[in-house]
């Protein structure tokens, strides 16, 4: 008996692992943790983006799998579409835009408070796709600035879900000066928009 106390007290000690790592002295506490307002502020955008699908053909019918149960767009806070401009900040194009449509896409974009974000959603509404004919537009980019790009005729769903992810990227990581930028005012000045 006193051996197989001897062999417990012998016995290394293991240490219990850490789960959560300690801060720096001085940046937590007992209720507060100090950050940036970059980090915060894109954390908080990245995971509340409401999209405005702007969904013209079967790329559309594509977006609704998406929101539906199986791929569930809600888990990245997506749950609630808007059909505002002013109320929503990811515009998402799927389908073949028209060149008759392209002023439509173009109000609508203005009419988006910033920051926001567009994704193409699709070979059409990327570059016309196979419709390249006197009515259709060659790539929404012509008239829009574009910040992801999803391949496709029609993308999968986890296709359209990485490129989501590219733009929770975009939008965690953008400095909160970057929309007063001259790069960006002169982005917007390419495409004639004030
Ligand atoms: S990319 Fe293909 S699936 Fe999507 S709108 Fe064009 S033709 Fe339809």
């Amino acid at each position: 008996m006193s051996n197989q106390k001897d062999q417990a007290a012998a016995a290394p000690k293991r240490e219990r692992p850490t789960i959560l790592q300690e801060g720096p002295p001085g940046y937590t506490g007992q209720g507060f943790f100090a950050t940036s307002a970059d980090k915060v502020i894109g954390m908080a955008r990245k995971n509340s983006l409401w999209p405005l699908p702007f969904a013209t053909s079967c790329c559309g019918i594509e977006f609704m799998s998406l929101m539906s149960s199986h791929y569930d767009l809600a888990r990245f806070g997506m749950e609630r579409l808007s059909f505002s401009p002013r109320q929503s900040d990811l515009l998402m194009v799927m389908g073949t835009i028209a060149k008759k449509m392209a002023p439509v896409l173009r109000e609508v974009y203005t009419q988006m408070a910033e920051p926001k974000w567009v994704l193409s959603m699709g070979a059409c509404a990327s570059s016309g796709g196979i419709f390249d004919t006197y009515s259709v537009l060659q790539g929404i980019d012509r008239v829009i600035p574009v910040d992801v790009y999803v391949p496709g005729c029609p993308p999968r769903p986890e296709q359209v879900i990485d490129g989501i992810m590219q733009i929770q990227q975009l939008a965690q990581n953008e400095g909160l000066r970057r929309r007063y930028s001259k790069e960006y005012e002169d982005l917007l000045t390419k495409y004639k928009i004030d």
